[in-house]
């Protein structure tokens, strides 16, 4: 069995086509006639992009008009005036076409993956599979082509680039294998969308799976098993069957309304990162946006975003979700988050450090850009904002300050917007934990995300193997975190929702239930399944069972007891 990273959930069995890149080597030579030479770069350039072009149009029909708009960014991407300018400066220098597309685009890839966001390292595969596309032009050579695979195909490759994607036939393949890539790597995103289960980073996986070898892709836990015998076969085929059967049953609950057993009301809302995630959150069912991670605008661009472009990113969130409630986390930069525009200095431990509400109190007036946005995005929609990172109530003091010096201009300057616009606390420390009491008092709303205050909770970094251990909400040190920050939010009358990852995880259901919380944001493909996990609670069956639980005393009880009850 291999392991890797369980990128779209499903279980495929089929047999394995493990899809060889295509001999791209050249000899670099040296050349004398440079404008022949970038007018035959500018000739595959061409060409390139209008294949790119046509894949877009066919995978807006088989996959969607968010994964198209990747092939079409590939082409904003090649007609970049940076990387062109650099690939006819080095043909200018007496390089040929390939070698100077090469190294210009190596130094571009190269300078992305130095960055350590995976937004960043995502332009870096951009960018390898742009080079592969052109060079391939211009040396006459085909692509990889996963268009002709014959039925219950398992595609093995070392990389499944947007552009191979695109030529998929999701008929046909049972599932993928890959040997790079993370769960927000570009393929992991398609392969989601294509719905087939997929494996992603699985080292050596072209050298250890053969052509013709039968092989199950267990996309829920990340293993691929080559060769299986009888009884893993029929094993899998069983599991796969209830997969399926457990996907058709939650249809049942689109369209319907959130309510636990004894019909309480709770929102459903989806956590997003740019405004074309808010249409595919709507096409999942979402009621709310929970949380719209504001720093992937600052992360896709090259400079700070205006106020205008802010703005418009904005509006169009609130516009798309017509009305219901979109919660905008202010900019959250610094840990694990790198805007290298911004030239952070590098710390010693970013997670303590100069990151999210600290940086922007300290820069008021790039905070203000945000947030004048946010104001004048108001008038369309219920914007609600967000802060970061709090840890004591003099920084939501000082953010509700700076919201009203930006009310006061833009009133002076005649813009519109909502005077009562509600501004909450994003709940991930646990300093804010401990005084949820005196911060439920100053904040419209609380969000809890669980990613951040499961790890400062337990002081353990989620990237750190030898700790990994501690970092579980399931430890009754999480647990009576979440619960204080709830508890003292409903006492408060303030809604309390919760955004990290733990509001998908069914087993916490009751708990959130029994403690009151409101709103559950989660993935989109995660909205059904929450809404059928909260449909199955009672509040006296989530009390009954958050009584037990909250007297034991080690993590390992406290999920025995969850699993045993959600049986
Ligand atoms: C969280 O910390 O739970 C959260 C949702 O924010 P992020 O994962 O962006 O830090
Ligand atoms: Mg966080």
């Amino acid at each position: 069995m291999y392991e890797g990273v369980n990128a779209s959930e499903g279980i495929g069995i089929g047999t394995v086509v493990v899809a060889v890149e295509p001999d791209l080597s050249f000899e670099p030579h040296a050349v004398e006639d440079v404008d022949a030479e970038k007018a035959r770069y500018k000739a595959a350039l061409d060409v390139f992009c209008e294949k790119t072009n046509a894949q877009a149009e066919r995978m807006k029909v088989t996959v969607g008009e968010n994964e198209a708009e990747i092939m079409s960014g590939h082409i904003m991407l090649a007609q970049d005036p940076g990387l062109v300018d650099g690939i006819n400066s080095a043909i200018d220098g007496g390089m040929c076409a390939e070698q100077a597309l090469v190294e210009t685009s190596t130094m571009f890839e190269n300078m992305f993956l130095s960055m350590d966001d995976e937004m960043f390292r995502l332009r870096a595969s951009d960018i390898a599979d742009i080079r592969t596309g052109i060079l391939a032009e211009l040396l006459g050579r085909e692509v990889v082509d996963l268009s002709a695979l014959p039925a219950g195909s398992i595609i093995v490759v070392h990389d499944l680039t947007p552009s191979m994607t695109a030529t998929i036939d999701k008929e046909n393949v049972a599932g993928i294998v890959t040997e790079v890539g993370g769960r927000t790597s570009h393929s992991a995103i398609i392969a989601r969308a294509l719905e087939i289960p997929a494996v992603l980073s699985v080292s050596n996986a072209c050298g250890a799976l053969h052509n013709g070898m039968t092989a199950i892709v267990d996309g829920i836990n990340g293993h691929v098993i080559s060769e299986p015998d009888d009884e893993m076969l029929s094993d899998y085929r069983e599991r796969a069957e209830v997969f399926a059967e457990e996907k058709r049953a939650l249809e049942a609950f689109r369209g319907k309304p959130t309510v636990t057993a004894d019909g309480d009301k709770k929102v459903l809302a989806c956590n997003i990162g740019n405004p074309d995630d808010a249409k595919t959150a709507v096409d999942h069912d979402c009621e709310a946006i929970g949380l719209f991670r504001s720093e992937f605008l600052f992360m896709d661009a090259k400079e700070l975003p205006s106020e205008e472009e802010q703005f418009e990113a904005y509006r169009s969130v609130a516009t798309t979700l017509k009305g219901a409630p979109v919660i905008i986390r202010t900019l959250d930069v610094g840990g694990d988050k790198e805007i290298p525009y911004m030239n952070l200095q590098k710390e010693d431990n970013p997670f303590m450090g100069y990151r999210a509400v600290r940086y922007c109190l300290d820069n008021p007036q790039e905070y203000k850009v945000q947030l004048r946005a946010l104001l004048r995005a108001s008038a369309f929609g219920d914007i609600k904002i967000m802060v970061p990172l709090v840890t004591c109530v003099e920084e939501l003091r000082q953010v509700k300050a700076l919201v009203e010096e930006c009310k006061e201009e833009l009133r002076t300057e005649g813009y519109k917007f909502n005077e009562n616009i509600e501004v909450g606390i994003m709940m991930e420390t646990a300093a804010a934990a401990n005084i949820a009491d005196i911060l439920a008092e100053e904040a419209a709303f609380f969000s809890i995300g669980t990613n951040d205050l499961t790890g400062y909770t337990m002081a353990s970094d989620r990237g750190n193997d030898k700790v990994a251990y501690l970092y579980s909400w399931y430890y009754p040190a999480v647990l009576r975190a979440i619960k204080n920050i709830i508890v003292n939010g409903v006492k408060q009358g303030i809604m309390v929702g919760m955004c990290g990852e733990a509001a998908a995880d069914p087993l916490l259901t009751p708990l959130l239930i029994s403690w009151g919380m409101e709103e559950f944001s989660v993935s989109a493909p995660s909205v059904l399944k929450t809404r059928k996990a909260i449909s199955q609670w009672s509040k006296a069956d989530a009390d009954a069972l958050e009584e037990k639980v909250m007297k034991l005393k080690t993590a390992e009880e406290v999920k025995a007891a969850l699993e045993e009850a959600a049986r």
